[in-house]
């Protein structure tokens, strides 16, 4: 069995907090050890991104871009065996590690292109005073990564951190370290200066707050849940960090009485269960006009008995295992909650306990069908393939249901009325919302929330902002007296 060591300065050497093993969710038996970062690793993995720090700062801004391109190229040259390791540790379908894969090398070469275009302005001033600013990168920036998409989103997060100059420890969900530390070989070999990416791996609760605290970090992007997040701001305030938190979410998925049934179908069908229903960004209140509602729920029901659940590996499986039995549980708590609140169960709501995948964290998709929108699984993430589906018979209705949420990271509305898209996307607070497809993440366009699905914007430009100071420079161009006081 493979043994991963965590990566501090250029080198893979032994974590001091002891071995823990990486469990494959078909069968849920373990697939590779990692070893455990303990304070001390943290402590060395923050001194050496300082001096990365300084290393990659004053790199010149071509040589960053031909590093960079070199990761991207490794990234493409590996992409089967990364994406083989992914699907065998969270559970992905591979034709899904894949693709997200390549969606993470999207994003690299997207802030590739940006490396030489984090500009700053000249801003019209005083008389006799001129003023420009310049972006200079934060310093040491913790990206603590979730095990949903762990590859992906730790590109999401290390591409905009070194195009801005910044050195960054990542810190990986402990169910799913291995393709992040897959990553550090990577960047060794594209050629990225020791110190200037480091992982470390092990508990979030002990050493992810430790480096959140830690006096030598200067900047904490995370992804994951809520309630981390609102730990994550506390923990960060005593040193005044710089914060990002892409945080849970509860989309909400409209289909009003005109829309495109079969599209409508489809895009709902895949916007929840893709992922087995683990994305932050799962449209998993499906809400639909009452004209059309028994004709909606039934082809919903037809599509999701059609979806291909299987080994992770063959490449026709379209959805695979849960990513933990603790999660797998926890999913169908929920369910039996929602179910003793008054939810109807139209499909699924049990795990699947016979043949070939009887071993694994199989959960069948499950449709509840509602009539309030105080049950728990219409309020809660359930970060399952569990969907919640109402019917609504106005306009002003769906838009009430829709932002009757803690959370607003996305949306979706079907419509052919081109004046109601606009009217309902205007009133929803969530900040992705789509029209007439289900696809919320692409690079190059803004993603993060509003409410309680965080702040701080991903993908992007904007996360140039999330990875930069802006520095103010004021010079005096007159031979005037220097006297503020007239002294
Ligand atoms: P968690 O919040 O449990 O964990 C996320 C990461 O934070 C892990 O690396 C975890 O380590 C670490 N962590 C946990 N506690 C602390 C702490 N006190 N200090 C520092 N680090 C800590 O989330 P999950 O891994 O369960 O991920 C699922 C969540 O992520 C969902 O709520 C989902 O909606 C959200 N998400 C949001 C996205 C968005 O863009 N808005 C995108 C994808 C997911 P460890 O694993 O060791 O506990």
């Amino acid at each position: 069995m493979n043994e991963y060591k965590i990566f501090i300065n250029g080198d893979f050497v032994d974590g001091r907090g002891g071995i823990g093993e990486v469990i494959n969710p078909h069968d849920n038996k373990p697939v590779a050890k990692y070893h455990i970062a303990n304070y001390e690793d943290v402590d060395l993995a923050v001194k050496y991104a300082r001096e990365g720090f300084e290393k990659w700062r004053n790199t010149p801004i071509n040589k960053r871009i031909r590093i960079l391109q070199n990761l991207s190229k490794l990234l493409s040259d590996n992409l089967d065996k990364i994406a083989q390791i992914e699907s065998l540790n969270v559970g992905k379908p591979i034709s899904s590690a894949k693709g997200e894969i390549l969606a993470g090398i999207n994003v690299l070469d997207f802030y590739i292109g940006a490396v030489n275009k984090i500009m700053g302005e000249t801003i019209p001033t005083l008389p006799g005073l001129f003023n420009y600013t310049i972006r200079e990168p934060i310093g040491v920036c913790a990206l603590i990564v979730p095990w949903n998409y762990p590859l992906m989103l730790t590109l999401w997060k290390l591409s905009p951190a070194l195009a801005c100059g910044n050195s960054v420890i990542i810190k990986p969900a402990s169910w799913t370290p291995l393709s992040a530390l897959e990553l550090a070989k990577l960047c060794k070999e594209a050629g990225i200066p020791d110190g200037v990416v480091n992982v470390i791996t092990g508990p979030g609760n002990t050493i992810g707050s430790y480096l959140v605290q830690h006096e030598g970090v200067d900047k904490i992007s995370f992804t994951g849940e809520t309630k981390t997040g609102a730990e994550i701001m506390k923990l960060a305030s005593n040193t005044i960090k710089r914060v990002s938190l892409e945080l849970g979410g509860k989309s909400a998925n409209i289909v009003f009485e005109d829309a495109n049934l079969n599209d409508a179908v489809n895009g709902s069908v895949w916007a929840i269960y893709y992922n087995s229903g683990q994305s932050c960004e799962a449209r998993s209140r499906i809400l639909v006009h009452k004209k059309i509602y028994d004709k909606f729920l039934s082809e919903f029901v037809e599509k999701t008995k059609k979806i291909k659940i299987g080994y992770p590996l063959n490449k026709d499986t379209q959805m695979g295992p849960l990513v933990s039995k603790t999660h797998l549980n926890n999913v169908h708590k929920y369910v039996e909650e929602g179910i003793n609140q008054g939810a109807k169960l139209i499909y699924g709501g049990k795990k699947i306990e016979d043949g070939e995948l009887k071993d694994g964290n199989y959960y069948m998709p499950t449709i509840l069908e509602l009539n309030s929108s105080e049950n728990i699984c219409f309020k809660e993430e359930i970060f399952g393939p569990v969907v919640v589906i109402m019917q609504f018979e106005t306009e002003e209705e769906a838009i009430k249901l829709a932002n009757d949420s803690k959370y607003g990271l996305a949306g979706t509305i079907w419509t052919n009325d081109v004046k109601r898209a606009i009217r309902v996307t205007n009133a929803i607070r969530a900040g992705s919302i789509t029209v007439n497809h289900p696809l919320t993440a692409i690079p190059g366009l803004p993603f993060g929330g509003y409410k309680q699905s965080g702040f701080g914007r991903e993908l992007s430009l904007d996360a140039i902002d999330l990875f930069t100071e802006k520095k103010s420079v004021i010079y005096k161009y007159t031979e005037d007296e220097v006297n503020p006081w007239r002294l």
